[in-house]
C-alpha cells in the first residue's frame, strides 16, 4: 500500500550552505546542532534569517533560539489486559514575553523532543503575528491513539495531565489539541486538572482550549484552523490574480485542518481534485466532494477506498496540476523531491513546518508562492484565545461573532506580513517572521530583562 511518507533527508552539505556565519555563531552560543536536517535547527535558522534582515538585537536572537523550559515525563498506565505500560510525555514552554504559554498537545508514536521544541517555537511566532496575548508552548505523548481503546486513552491522558499539572495553568500555560488529539481528550484534561487543582482560578477548565462546546468549548473552534487557512487564501489570492471560486486545489492530510480547509474552500467555489493521507492518494479531475470525503474518512479512518475518486501513486498526487496545494499533515513532508513534483501557484501551509528550507528553495525557484504556516494556520490559536476569554468571563459567543473576529485577526496578520514584505523586499515567510519579531522586540524593549 502506498502512503505519503516523508522523503529521506538529502545529504547535509546541501543544507549547510543555507546557514550564514551569523547563524552558525548563534547555534554555537546556544548549543544547537548545526544539522541542516534537524527540524529545530531548520526552524530557528528561518527566524535568524529574518532577525538578521531586521537587525534584531543579539540578546533577543539568543533568547528566542532556545525554549525557556523543556519538561519530559514518564508515567505508567494499566492497560485493558491488566498489564502496565510506561509512556513518555513532553511539554515545552518556548517563550512567555507576550502572555501565557499556548500550544497544542500531539499524540503520535513519532513525537520527540525536537519536534515539540520546533512546534513550541512556531507558536511563539504565530501568537505574536496574529496579535493574541500569548507566548508559545507545545507538548505531546509518544502514543498511537488509534491503537488504544477509549478507556486506555482516557487513563493515558488523565495520567499525563497529572504528571504536568504543576507546570500548566489557566494563567500560565494553556494546551490545546494537535495531531492525534481531539476535544474529548481536552475534556478529560480539563476535568483532571479541575479535580487536582485548587489554584486554577474561578474556572479551572480555562487551563485548556479545544474543549467540546458542552464543556466550555467555543463555537467555531473545531473548524478554526481550516477557516483561517481559507480566510488567508481569500485575502492573499487576488494579488496573485487568482479568484477563490475559480481555483482548483489538492490537500495533503485530511484530518482536522485538511478536511475543514477542504470543506470551507469548496464552499467558496473552489474545486478539490486530489487528496492524500497516511492511507493513500486519490484523485478526480471532475472534483472530489469535500463533505462526502469527510464522511468516508470518519467512517473508515482514511481517504483510501473513497468510491468517487481513483487511487493514484505518490508521484501522481504531487504532480497533479492545481492552483493551490494545501499541506495539512505533518512536518518536513515537502522536501526537495516533493517540491520538484509540485505543480501549483500557491502552497498554503495548513500544517506546521511542512516545507523544509531546501524544499522551499525549489518552490521559490519555480515561482510558487508559499503562504507560511505562522500566518496561514493561525486560526486555531486565535479561536482558542476566544474560547479562553469566554471561559474567563463566563460568556458564550455566537458563531457569526467568532467567525467575524477570527477574520479580523487573519486579515490584520496578512496585512502586517504584506507590509513587511514591501518594506524588506523579501519572501512571505521571512516577512511573517519579521512582523512577529517586531512585536516581540517592542515587548522586550519595554519589559527589559530581569533582574
Ligand atoms: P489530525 O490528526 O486531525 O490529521 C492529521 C492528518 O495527517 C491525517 O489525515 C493523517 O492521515 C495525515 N497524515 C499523518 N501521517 C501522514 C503521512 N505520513 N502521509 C500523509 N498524511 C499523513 O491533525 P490536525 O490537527 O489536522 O493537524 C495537521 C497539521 O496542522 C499539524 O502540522 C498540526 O500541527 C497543524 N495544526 C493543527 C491545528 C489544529 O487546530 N488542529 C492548528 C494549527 C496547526
Amino acid at each position: 500500500m502506498a502512503t505519503a511518507t516523508k522523503s529521506k533527508p538529502k545529504s547535509s552539505s546541501n543544507g549547510h550552505a543555507a546557514f550564514t556565519q551569523a547563524q552558525t555563531t548563534i547555534f554555537d552560543q546556544v548549543d544547537l546542532p548545526k544539522d541542516p536536517d534537524n527540524l529545530y535547527t531548520q526552524t530557528v535558522s528561518v527566524m535568524l534569517h529574518a532577525a538578521e534582515m531586521m537587525n534584531l538585537p543579539h540578546y533577543l536572537q539568543l533568547i528566542l533560539a532556545q525554549p525557556k523550559n523543556e519538561i519530559m515525563v514518564h508515567f505508567p498506565v494499566k492497560m485493558d489486559n491488566g498489564k502496565h505500560e510506561l509512556f513518555k510525555g513532553y511539554r515545552v514552554q518556548h517563550n512567555n514575553a507576550l502572555g501565557p504559554y499556548k500550544g497544542g498537545l500531539r499524540f503520535h508514536p513519532d513525537v520527540h523532543l525536537d519536534d515539540v521544541k520546533s512546534l513550541a517555537f512556531l507558536m511563539t511566532m504565530k501568537c505574536s503575528l496574529v496579535g493574541v496575548p500569548y507566548g508559545g508552548g507545545k507538548g505531546g505523548i509518544k502514543v498511537d491513539s488509534r491503537k488504544h481503546s477509549k478507556t486506555e486513552m482516557e487513563h493515558i491522558v488523565r495520567r499525563f495531565t497529572a504528571a504536568i499539572a504543576h507546570n500548566i495553568g489557566p494563567d500560565y500555560d494553556i494546551p490545546a489539541p494537535d495531531v492525534g488529539s481531539n476535544s474529548q481528550h481536552m475534556a478529560w484534561i480539563a476535568d483532571t486538572y479541575s479535580f487536582l487543582s485548587e489554584i486554577g482560578g474561578d474556572n479551572p477548565a480555562a487551563v485548556i482550549t479545544g474543549k467540546p462546546v458542552e464543556y466550555g468549548g467555543s463555537l467555531g473552534r473545531e473548524k478554526a484552523t481550516g477557516q483561517g487557512v481559507v480566510d488567508t487564501l481569500v485575502e492573499m489570492l487576488p494579488e496573485l490574480k487568482l479568484k477563490p471560486e475559480k481555483c482548483t486545489f489538492s490537500v495533503l492530510g485530511y484530518g482536522n485542518v485538511g478536511s475543514w480547509s477542504g470543506k470551507i474552500f469548496q464552499d467558496k467555489g473552489a474545486k478539490m481534485i486530489a487528496v492524500a493521507d497516511h492511507t493513500g492518494f486519490i484523485r478526480n479531475d471532475k472534483g472530489i466532494d469535500a463533505f462526502d470525503l469527510d464522511v468516508h474518512v470518519k467512517k473508515t479512518g482514511g481517504v483510501k477506498g473513497f468510491a468517487k475518486a481513483t487511487s493514484i501513486s505518490k508521484e501522481e498526487f504531487y504532480k497533479t496540476k492545481v492552483d493551490v496545494f494545501i499541506p495539512a499533515a505533518l512536518e518536513q513532508m515537502i522536501q526537495e523531491p516533493e517540491a520538484e513534483m509540485i505543480t501549483c501557484r500557491v502552497v498554503a501551509e495548513g500544517a506546521n513546518a511542512p516545507t523544509t528550507p531546501a524544499g522551499e528553495r525549489v518552490l521559490m525557484a519555480k515561482g510558487i508562492e508559499v503562504l507560511p504556516a505562522i500566518l496561514c494556520n493561525a486560526g486555531g490559536v486565535t479561536v482558542s484565545y476566544f474560547e479562553w476569554v469566554q471561559n474567563k468571563t463566563f460568556q458564550s459567543w455566537d458563531l457569526e461573532y467568532v467567525d467575524r473576529e477570527l477574520n479580523k485577526h487573519m486579515v490584520r496578520a496578512a496585512q502586517k506580513t504584506r507590509k513587511a514584505r514591501q518594506e524588506f523586499k523579501c519572501d512571505l515567510r521571512t516577512a511573517a517572521y519579521i512582523a512577529a519579531l517586531q512585536r516581540l522586540k517592542e515587548a522586550y524593549e519595554v519589559r527589559g530583562i530581569f533582574p
